[in-house]
């Protein structure tokens, strides 16, 4: 078994008001030449937790932290204009505490974040800020959403 130090959660990038099935993601990842989906887990828009690759196998979702990493997308991340936003549902929300808290059982002290987070930090002050993101995704803080749980997340 590989060593997992680090969850990472994403979104889709697809729009709320469409449904982006399991299998459109697989054949969204096939045609960008993956191996199937790139993410260990889907969860949909009515909280469904999908399994879509086995953890021991290394995910491609972020580039430089695929080999030590879990990748988690829930279904969503722009608004019907096609921006970006939150558009977790209440089950979304629900469904990503259970499963973070599950793996957290599974690896302890793993560091938690979002995508967006493992931007390079541009300008050295050792955080990650808005105007250093390469992308919005997943269109929420990741850092406030486990503040409010009571499992404090181990930060690096
Ligand atoms: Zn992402």
């Amino acid at each position: 078994m590989r060593k997992i130090d680090l969850i990472v959660i994403h979104c889709s990038a697809t729009r709320e008001d469409r449904d982006f099935t399991e299998h459109n993601l697989d054949v969204a990842h096939r045609r960008r030449g993956f191996n199937g989906i790139g993410y260990h887990f889907y969860i949909r828009k009515n909280g469904d937790i999908k399994t879509t690759r086995p953890i021991e196998r290394v995910g491609a979702h972020v580039k430089g932290y695929n080999a030590h990493s879990i990748g988690i997308c829930y279904e969503g991340g722009l608004d019907a204009k096609g921006k970006p936003k939150d558009t977790r549902t209440e089950w979304q929300k629900h469904s990503l505490q259970v499963l973070i808290k599950t793996l957290q059982i599974d690896y302890p002290g793993c560091r938690i974040c979002g995508h967006r987070d493992l931007s390079p930090d541009l300008n050295g002050n050792g955080e990650i800020e808005p105007e250093e993101w390469i992308k919005a995704c997943p269109c929420f803080e990741v850092k406030s959403m486990l503040s409010k749980t009571a499992n404090t997340p181990c930060h690096k």
